[in-house]
């Protein structure tokens, strides 16, 4: 199979996976003049709907987009009033309600990966690349194999390859825990007119309706629709028993969680819009870590996945992408120290994100939610 050896004096980089991390990373190293080629499995930038929204942190994700120079452009996509919240109870009450400006504005992630792509030097990005495996060499050099048996050399790796990272096993042994709960996304279209009682229940930007371990959590899209996520604490496989195909019998799989939950709160299941998509939870353990290997490191998921209750993956895979690519133009001639200055930051930033992203689940599913939510947003007024 054919190796192909790019570079001509220039250190080759790859990156493996085209998420929001690995843009980030390819986009900060092109503001430094750093040369960079970005491997995704998928076979376009449209290729998947990315779903949903995000909410951004002004000390992570937008710290991220100051570093990429695309602040401004990220300021024009940001849904006007998506940051407000409302946190009920399963009867449908309000226990909190507010109208954000907390910093963390709210965007379409599609469109932030469209401005994270559209802002790389043409041919950065090789579609169609789905990796297997990265395999060292003895002059140093690195091995990227693809599922077609096609290699690339490169000097320095980056896995930004997502939960299930193959060039994870090239650093640490460790792999993705399931987290207890599953996620059933929904899709409300065109919410005011078509869903009114739904809506209503959502408001203008994102809900929190929790309530017996259980939660439906939703947030307004730039298109008027509503994307819900209902939270669902059953077994690893709970999914496989059910045949997504068969839209009522979802609803009914997933309604029995809700059977006392208000008829408002309970229309966000059952008025669904098109397919129901299963999302099993998964994490790795907190503080995950490995020692350094030559030229190899991890970003975003890769490293660090977590559950997204403190919406802290996204924007952590985001920095983690703007720290490595500001390190390796720190040190243009030790790849080596620009990688232990990066895990050296990134390491005790990600484990204390983990923490919170553990205790803002256990928060939201605990028997008495969302008593204690409540009291955080108290806290924090
Ligand atoms: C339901 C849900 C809701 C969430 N909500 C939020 C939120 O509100 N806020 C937030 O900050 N985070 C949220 N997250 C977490 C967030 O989605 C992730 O942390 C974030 O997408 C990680 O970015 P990444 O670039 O590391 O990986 P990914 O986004 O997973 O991107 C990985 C990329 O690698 C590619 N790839 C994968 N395998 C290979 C391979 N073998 N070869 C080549 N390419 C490959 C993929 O095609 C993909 O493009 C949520 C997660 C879930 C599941």
């Amino acid at each position: 199979m054919a190796t192909t050896e790019t570079g001509g004096g220039q250190r080759e980089i790859a990156i493996v996976g085209g998420g929001l991390g690995g843009l980030t990373l390819a986009r900060v190293l092109a503001v430094h003049g750093i040369a960079a080629t970005v491997y995704d499995q998928e076979p376009g930038p449209g290729a998947r709907s990315q779903g949903g929204m995000l909410d951004i942190h002004e000390e992570s994700g937008q710290r991220a987009l100051r570093a990429a120079g695309l602040l401004d452009e990220f300021r024009r996509i940001v849904l006007p009033g998506g940051d407000a919240t409302i946190v009920r109870d399963r009867h449908g009450t309000v226990r909190h309600a507010d109208g954000g400006g907390n910093g963390r504005p709210e965007v379409d992630r599609g469109q932030l990966r469209e401005l994270l792509l559209d802002s790389l030097p043409p041919g950065s990005i090789r579609w169609n690349a789905k990796v297997s495996a990265v395999r060292s060499r003895d002059d140093g050099r690195h091995e990227v194999v693809f599922a077609d048996g096609s290699t690339v050399l490169a000097d320095l790796v980056v896995g930004a390859d997502g939960a299930w990272s193959k060039v994870r096993p090239r650093l640490s042994a460790a792999t993705p825990d399931y987290l207890g709960v599953t996620f059933v996304e929904i899709d409300l279209h065109d919410a005011d007119t078509r869903h009114p009682a739904a809506a209503a229940m959502a408001g203008r930007g994102s809900l929190f309706a929790l309530g017996d371990g259980t939660g439906l959590l939703a947030h307004r899209e730039t298109d008027g629709s509503l994307h819900v996520y209902a939270a669902l604490p059953v077994p690893a496989g709970w999914a496989d028993g059910i045949d997504f195909a068969d839209r009522p019998a979802v609803q009914d799989a997933v309604l029995a969680h809700f059977t006392d939950w208000s008829d408002g709160l309970r229309a966000l299941v059952a008025e669904a819009d098109g397919p129901l998509v299963p999302r099993p939870l998964y994490g790795l353990p907190a503080g995950h870590r490995w020692s350094r290997v030559s030229g190899v490191t991890l970003l975003g998921d890769a490293a660090h996945l977590m559950s997204p209750f403190a919406g802290e993956g996204a924007n952590n895979a985001m920095l983690d992408g703007a720290e490595l690519g500001e390190a390796l133009a720190a040190h243009r001639d030790d790849a080596e120290a620009a990688l232990a200055a990066y895990e050296a930051g990134m390491f005790p930033r990600s484990a204390e994100a983990a923490d919170g992203s553990a205790q803002g689940m256990a928060l939201c599913l605990a028997p008495d939610a969302p008593a204690g939510l409540v009291a955080m947003f108290g806290a924090a007024a």
